[in-house]
């Protein structure tokens, strides 16, 4: 029945699959820019990109109101807005340049910087999610600030250095740079946050690296001279868009993603990479020490930030491996089944206790309990009946004992109980009460030792064993006490 479920459940995503046309919206879009890059320069070419952009931005908007399903339709909106304004400003931008005028900086620049914030945004959004430490934020500040330090220096500094160039044009060139370096870090973090790969989010987040790579070659061609329009570097723009489109329209974008409840554990892969991108900065302070202080002065701050980032996620590896020591130690003392002490836990606290006992001189006592005929009630009601029977017996236990007495289970339906402070009346109360307190009607044995100055942890736990095998013996459903024996017996026979 359930594979049946399953396998239609697959066959109707299969379909989906099928009848998406992300595939031939991608084809469409790369042919696109293909064709511009091969068609030469002017009038067509250009037209051909403006359409080709408000083109992408009509196919994410249908996408968005196409689908109800849409994982955080906002970011795709916020996407598909930031496709209108980047069609504007290709309207402008080449109408400027084609008609001879100079179009950097220009009203063009006001829509193309617009859309970095709607991408910070739409990436935010993606990225937000409950229960994820902050170790994948640090990991992905790791590598932008040094993929932002190489930025800088390769595509920022040259202009700040520029001697011909105004303060608008300096503010307006460095702007894009500084938004691709917010914006990479925030990429990184989706990428180190999804922990099922998600194709929608992976072909938006290559789209994204699309764009800020055709970014960084566009400040760069500037700066070097070699940039010319209709090239390879604005077909990368259309190759983003045509990337964006194919997410949004592939299926598993209604998908919602799944991210790692705890991020603080490191691939060996991740550390490399972590650690590539670090010493990198301090590198390029030793290679550019002397030439360009520019450089100098901004890695040697960046490689402040990376310390701190790196202590900051040493700190979290840390506390990650100290509350994993102390969940181990924790399981390594609890009996799986019921949640109580385990053996090992029982030798340790009873010693302790003994020793307590010993230099105080207080009372202590210990029961042994035992299940009567428990492997009937398994055989009658079945294991996993005994099992909750177990659980219930433990939770009714706990819930009754003082928190200074501790129960142990100590084997199959076989359990002891250290009672501080207690004396052996009072301990033939408590275990009195307890029997009571047994579900389905079962009943229990029980052999009582007080401590006897002098004994040893392991002596004090025979007496009661040997007690409740005599209660055992006896007719069982009863209490025996180990000093006082069979005769003085105060079983309280039940029902
Ligand atoms: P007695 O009165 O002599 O103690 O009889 P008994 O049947 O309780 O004792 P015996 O030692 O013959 O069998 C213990 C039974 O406890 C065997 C098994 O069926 C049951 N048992 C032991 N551990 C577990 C457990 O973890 N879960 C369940 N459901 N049963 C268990
Ligand atoms: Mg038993
Ligand atoms: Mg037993």
């Amino acid at each position: 029945m359930i594979e049946q479920i399953k396998s239609s459940g697959m066959l109707k995503r299969n379909r989906l699959y099928e009848r998406s046309p992300w595939r031939l919206l991608l084809a469409g879009g790369l042919g696109l820019a293909l064709l511009y890059v091969l068609l030469p320069y002017g009038l067509t070419a250009s037209a051909l990109y403006v359409l080709a952009t408000l083109a992408a931005a009509v196919t994410v908007t249908v996408a968005v109101y196409r689908e109800k399903q849409l994982f955080c339709s906002l970011a795709w909106k916020l996407i598909a807005m930031a496709l209108v304004l980047a069609a504007i400003g290709h309207g402008i931008w080449y109408w400027l340049d084609l008609v001879g005028l100079e179009p950097f900086p220009s009203a063009a620049d006001i829509f193309y910087l617009a859309i970095y914030p709607l991408f910070m945004m739409a990436l935010w959004l993606l990225g937000k999610r409950k229960n994820t430490d902050d170790s994948t934020l640090s990991d992905a500040l790791i590598i932008g600030i040094s993929a932002g330090v190489l930025g800088w220096a390769l595509l920022i500094e040259p202009y700040v250095n520029a001697p011909d160039i105004t303060l608008l044009q300096l503010l307006v060139s460095t702007a894009y740079p500084v938004a691709d370096l917010i914006l990479l870090p925030m990429i990184l973090h989706l990428v180190f946050l999804q922990r099922t790969r998600i194709t929608a989010h992976t072909l938006l987040l290559a789209g994204m690296l699309a764009y800020l790579a055709a970014d960084m070659l566009y400040a760069h061609g500037n700066s070097a001279g070699w940039y010319g329009p209709g090239g390879f570097t604005d077909g990368l723009w259309l190759v983003a868009y045509s990337l964006f489109v194919a997410a949004v329209w592939h299926p598993s974008s209604s998908e919602v993603p799944t991210s790692h409840a705890s991020t603080a554990r490191l691939s060996s892969q991740r550390l490399f990479i972590l650690g590539t991108a670090s010493v990198f900065v301090p590198a390029l302070i030793l290679l550019t020490v002397g030439t360009e202080i520019g450089v100098v002065r901004v890695a040697a701050f960046a490689s402040i930030l990376l310390f701190l980032l790196i202590m900051h996620r040493m700190a979290g590896l840390i506390r990650e491996t100290q509350h994993q020591a102390e969940r181990l130690e924790r399981l390594s003392r609890m009996d799986p089944l019921t949640g109580a002490s385990n053996r090992r836990d029982l030798e340790y606290q009873l010693k302790r206790e003994v020793a307590r006992a010993e230099r105080l001189g207080t009372t202590l006592c210990l029961a042994f309990l035992d299940l009567d005929y428990f492997k009937d009630f398994n055989d009658t009601y079945g294991h996993p009946a005994g099992d909750a029977l177990l659980q219930n017996l433990v939770d009714a236990w706990q819930s009754d004992l003082r928190p200074t007495d501790m129960l142990a289970r100590i084997g199959g339906e076989e359990f002891v109980i250290i009672f501080p402070d207690t004396d052996i009346e009072q301990c033939q109360k408590a275990v009195e009460r307890l029997r009571k307190l047994i579900p389905r009607g079962q009943t229990c044995s029980a052999g009582l030792a007080v401590f006897a100055p002098g004994e040893t942890a392991d002596e004090l736990i025979n007496r009661a064993d040997r007690a409740l095998y005599l209660a055992k013996n006896t007719g069982r459903d009863r209490v025996v006490r180990a000093d006082d024996g069979p005769s003085l017996n105060r079983a309280a026979q039940k029902g």
